[in-house]
């Protein structure tokens, strides 16, 4: 079986190619023309010998994602890809602009068997996880779109769909070659993993003291309401949860993310915001406030906007850092998991 190129660190890459009985040093400029350059094909390689060109050729691969529908945003520039693997499997990537720069948002996994009830990627549980290679992929393709009005990602979110700290091995080895100076050179403190709040997995990102952000899909303050939104609270509470952000602060010393979708009636109460409250209270974080994305086949309305107003002025009253997350491509169906199940949709 061939290798990816793309699936390898620069030190794998050393170890690889030096297998192959080439020079450690080629594996630098081979990791150049992937990323500092962009290169299609190993055949833009130009400065490297024919014999290793070949020889990438008949034992690696590079891009094996295929485009299969784009929608932009004409209202603020949001791209959306649909994103076809070798295996026909379909994955979402999102580009967004924002005041700050361009963030890119990549899925980490062919659906999800996570079962959150407002969320549609989970709908058709877990396919599979993706490689580090179909991660960085998803990266490459929209750095290469950008890169033809001379842009450049400055941040980048494991937000799309799947688990990103179930997929842990794949997820970090992406994150080294996005973070390496000779790979995108994009820093960590630029680099977003969003999870469910799978605990063992917080505890272990935390003990590799990076310098990643870490968001937390909180959704909920109390455990009765959260185990009805997301089954894995039923696994791991919201104590425990808190107790792994705690240990993830003290660790990196990076401040936390909690994301937070307001449902009308189920967690939008001046209450959920007290009680939200008095959880965060001694965790330096940032409470994103999401108003729900509509998704067909889950019945859930939107908190109206004026009790939006009044969840985020109660939070930031009681002195927690909190925002209404700024929607994107409203125009498209940007939000998670949207244009892959309108296509499915459409293959029925
Ligand atoms: N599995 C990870 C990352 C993928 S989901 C996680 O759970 O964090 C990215 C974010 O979108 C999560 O916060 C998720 O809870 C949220 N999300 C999913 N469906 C949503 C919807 N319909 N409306 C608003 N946010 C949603």
């Amino acid at each position: 079986m061939s290798v990816s190129l793309y699936d390898m660190t620069l030190p794998e890459l050393e170890l690889w190619l030096v297998s192959q009985g080439e020079a450690k040093y080629r594996a630098k400029q081979v990791f150049h023309w992937l990323y500092k350059r962009r290169a299609a094909d190993v055949d833009d390689m130009t400065d490297l010998p024919q014999v290793l060109r070949d020889r990438l050729r008949a034992t690696a691969t590079m891009m094996t994602l295929r485009e299969v529908a784009r929608q932009v945003s004409t209202e603020d520039g949001t791209v959306k890809f649909l994103f076809a693997l070798y295996d026909g499997s379909t994955i979402e990537t999102v580009i967004m602009r924002h005041d700050y720069g361009i963030s890119v948002c990549v899925s980490s996994q062919v659906g999800c068997k996570m079962g959150c009830k407002f969320c549609a990627s989970t709908l058709g549980g877990l396919i599979r996880h993706l490689s580090a290679g179909e991660i960085m992929q998803q990266l490459l393709a929209c750095q290469r779109l950008l890169d033809q009005r001379g842009e450049r990602v400055s941040s980048v979110v494991l937000m799309g769909s799947g688990e990103p700290l179930e997929n842990y091995e794949a997820v970090i080895r992406f994150i080294d070659t996005v973070t390496d100076p000779d790979g995108l050179q994009i820093g960590q403190r630029h680099i977003t993993v969003s999870t469910v709040g799978l605990v063992p997995a917080i505890y272990r990102l935390a003990d590799e003291r990076r310098g990643i952000t870490l968001a937390v899909s909180l959704h909920a303050a109390d455990d009765e309401t959260r185990s009805k939104m997301m089954p894995v609270n039923k696994a791991y509470d919201i104590a425990s949860l808190l107790k792994a952000c705690h240990y993830y602060y003290d660790r990196t010393g990076r401040r936390l993310s909690f994301e937070y979708a307001l449902i009308r009636g189920h967690n939008d109460s001046l209450q959920d915001a007290r009680k939200l409250a008095d959880l965060l209270e001694s965790l330096p974080c940032h409470v994103n406030l999401i108003p729900v994305n509509y998704v067909p086949e889950r019945n859930l309305s939107r908190t109206p906007r004026e009790q939006i107003k009044a969840f985020v002025t109660e939070l930031q009253r009681l002195g927690v850092n909190a925002t209404v997350r700024r929607e994107m491509g409203a125009d498209i169906a940007a939000a998670c998991g949207q244009l892959r199940a309108e296509h499915a949709r459409e293959q029925v």
